[in-house]
């Protein structure tokens, strides 16, 4: 059955005091399980915000997100655990925590309260490490891992949680390009061959338009949301940026710096 989930005129911002700072009104827009959605748009735009608000990490100021019918709002922590994992920006890891600790923490919705895992739960674990190459890794503290190697193991992490939905807050930030290109294949495959909804941002914007289903830029409080050749068609990425010295060429699909 196809699955989506639905964001229905969704304010996003902050409550601070008294005051409201609303980042971002009005946005709606749907996506069907087995796409890849990159969310780009300027420094400040929105997109943590956003990612934050889908993952019900942040309060939304008004609207509603729903899985297929279901809003997410009144759902409990564990349901709504079931149903999304988010990656934010690399943390601060706890000097000892091994990659195993944080798979197996990873399968918190469906332990019992004392956190003991099945044999379900650890060959879940071993098929996400095994599948992501990291079973060399499991039982090495994570502080000792390369970014590139860290961002892996918090999608495995994200992974072994077992969501329809993913959200990766610029999942590609600090990765050389050979590590760039491989966390950009492995989202692709896990969105297409696993019928995720994965959900991304990114200032990779060149990466973003060849392998993303969609594309949701955030601009000045606007969100227009589309396939690539769609937007392309719009000559939406042609007024993103303000300098002159950034060009986008619509037949080679490609933001350049022009110096
Ligand atoms: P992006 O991820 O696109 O860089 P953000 O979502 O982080 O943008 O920020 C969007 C806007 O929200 C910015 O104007 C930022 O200053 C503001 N903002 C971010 N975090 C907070 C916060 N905790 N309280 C108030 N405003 C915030």
């Amino acid at each position: 059955m196809e699955q989506r989930l639905r964001i229905e005129d969704l304010h996003i911002g902050y409550r601070t005091g008294g005051n409201t700072h609303t980042v971002i009104p009005n946005l709606s827009f749907e996506v069907e399980s087995g796409t890849l959605i990159s969310i780009i748009g300027r420094n400040g735009s929105g997109k943590t915000t956003l990612l934050q608000s889908i993952a019900q990490l942040l309060a939304v100021l008004q609207g509603k997100i729903y899985w297929n019918d279901t809003d997410l709002k009144p759902l409990s922590t564990q349901a709504k655990a079931k149903l999304i994992s988010y990656v934010g920006q690399i943390p601060n890891i706890p000097p000892h925590l091994k990659l195993q600790d944080l798979l197996a923490l990873s399968r918190n919705p469906y332990t019992n309260w004392l956190g003991n895992l099945e044999q379900s739960d650890r060959s879940q674990i071993q098929n996400v490490a095994d599948r992501l190459d990291l079973i060399p890794w499991l039982d090495r503290p994570l502080v000792e891992l390369s970014a590139g190697q860290k961002q892996r193991c918090l999608i495995a992490a994200a992974l072994v949680q077992d969501t329809p939905i993913l959200l990766l807050d610029e999942p590609s930030a600090f990765l050389d390009l050979d590590h760039k290109a491989s966390i950009f294949k492995l989202l692709q495959e896990i969105a297409h061959k696993h019928n995720k909804i994965v959900m991304l941002s990114t200032h990779d914007l060149n990466p973003a338009l060849q392998i993303s289903d969609k594309i949701l830029l955030l601009d000045r409080g606007q969100g227009t949301f589309g396939s690539v050749q769609e937007l392309v068609r719009q000559k939406i990425f042609e007024n993103i940026f303000h300098q002159k010295w950034v060009g986008f060429d619509p037949d080679l699909m490609q933001f350049s710096i022009c110096v």
